[in-house]
């Protein structure tokens, strides 16, 4: 068992593998997983329920202030509502990083992960697309997960052919290309690898092998 205490940050594109490898190596280490994306997409539901199209709207910075956001369990319940099974839709996913542009729907956020992954005294694996770069910058453990876009539009296709078997694959290219671009080049917190953070290219790994990667990085940092 790991007697290093992290927190662990990853950050990585749309469907780099981020969640499902950050939530097995929570499981792993028995300490607490958080997908920051939850978060956002959590901000885009109210979006949609409002229809409310920018993420600098005063209104939606209101809601937002005075919503409680709950994204333990990998349940996601705002304000006291569960609307898990709501926000996978590609149009919750272009709203949440619509919403994740506006610097001040970000400093609130962030302030809630902060206050999160210091209530597990560094015993959480958080992901997301600032992590290492702004939420938690002196985590020890940071990486980076990416693969080229069209095998992550795959991979997302696959995860999605069940309940949307009308889906093709140049859909969810286009999908992903343009949410990459807004969280790639938006002013504020842009996604982008950081000194300090090691990169791992997932294109030719299984999920198991990158978490088997970053164990061992984890526990071993100079000999892997
Ligand atoms: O990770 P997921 O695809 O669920 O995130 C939805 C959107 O939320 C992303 O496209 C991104 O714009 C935004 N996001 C962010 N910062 C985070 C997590 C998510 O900007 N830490």
């Amino acid at each position: 068992m790991l007697d290093r205490v992290g927190p662990l940050a990853l950050d990585g594109p749309v469907a780099s593998g981020k969640s499902s490898v950050g939530r097995n190596i929570a499981n792993r280490l028995g300490w607490v997983f958080a997908d920051t994306g939850l978060m956002y997409r959590a901000i885009g539901y109210l979006m949609s329920v409002h229809e409310i199209k920018s993420g600098g709207s005063k209104n939606l910075l209101e809601m937002a202030h005075s919503a409680t956001i709950d994204i333990s369990d990998e349940q996601v319940v705002l304000n006291g509502e569960t609307i898990t099974p709501h926000i996978r839709s590609p149009e919750i996913a272009n709203n949440a990083s619509i919403a994740a542009e506006s610097s001040e729907i970000r400093a609130l956020l962030v302030s809630q992960q902060r206050e999160l992954a210091s209530k597990t005294r560094g015993k959480i694996v958080m992901v997301g697309r600032d992590i290492t770069t702004i939420v938690i910058p002196d985590a020890p453990f940071k990486f980076f997960l990416d693969a080229p876009s069209s095998i992550r539009a795959q991979r997302r296709l696959s995860e999605r052919i069940e309940t949307t078997p009308d889906l093709v694959i140049s859909e969810v290219l286009k999908d992903i290309d343009k949410r990459d671009k807004r969280d790639r080049e938006r002013n504020v917190s842009p996604l982008t690898l950081s000194p300090g953070t090691t990169l791992i290219n997932t294109e030719d790994l299984s999920l198991e092998s990158v978490v088997e990667k970053i164990l061992t990085l984890i526990e071993n940092p100079e000999g892997a």
